[in-house]
């Protein structure tokens, strides 16, 4: 089973990621966590997105694109998670030519809808633990507004394919997992 996480920023994707990984025994890839690794590492690729990352902005679409592209070609099971990827049109055709020429596709995507009041105090929650870079104010309001305006479309994208799986992601993290549990065991027995 091939699936997307989509959401908001603060919608809880990497931590459902993380769940969805050990439960169901799927490896994962975080666009954003292997471009803060970058970052980290000062790498000449971390000194790009770095510029972008810090105003809340998406790295160019090469960037995260080969990096998944890479992934995705080393696979050697089929059953895998995208976390963060892809965050625009462009990246969701990106994706579907890189699956094709391998005979692939995605099986589903499981889209986290979080009430923007509430992913404003979660990420202002998260600054305060996790200390991360793009967690203020500023850049939170940014990060939604890209979210609105770049990633949004692919819910309709994903709809038309009849691939979207709409989630509530206003409860608690168990619930919501135990949602998108009892939803992925009905789809194993598919796929
Ligand atoms: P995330 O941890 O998924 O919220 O991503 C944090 C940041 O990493 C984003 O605000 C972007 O700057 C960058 N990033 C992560 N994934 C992508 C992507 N697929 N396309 C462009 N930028 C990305």
């Amino acid at each position: 089973m091939r699936i997307i996480l989509l959401g908001p920023p603060g919608a809880g994707k990497g931590t459902q990621a993380g769940y969805i990984s050990k439960n169901f025994n799927i490896k994962k890839i975080s666009t954003g966590n292997l471009v803060r690794s970058h970052i980290k590492e000062n790498t000449e690729l971390g000194k790009i997105a770095n510029e972008y990352y810090i105003k809340g902005d998406l790295v160019p679409d090469k960037i995260p694109t080969n990096m998944v592209k890479e992934w995705i070609l080393n696979q050697t099971d089929s059953k895998w998670l995208l976390d963060g990827f892809p965050r625009n049109i462009n990246q969701a055709e990106s994706l579907n030519n890189i699956l094709s020429s391998v005979n692939s596709n995605i099986n589903t995507v499981l889209f986290i809808n979080v009430d923007t009041k509430l992913l404003i105090e979660r990420l202002l929650n998260r600054q305060s633990i996790e200390n991360r870079s793009d967690d203020n104010l500023e850049t939170i309001k940014n990060r939604i507004s890209i979210y609105e305006k770049e990633t949004s479309p692919l819910i309709g994208f994903y709809n038309d394919k009849k691939l979207l799986y709409k989630i509530n992601g206003n409860k608690p993290i168990k619930s919501v997992y135990q949602e998108i549990e009892n939803y992925l065991k009905k789809k194993c027995r598919i796929y």
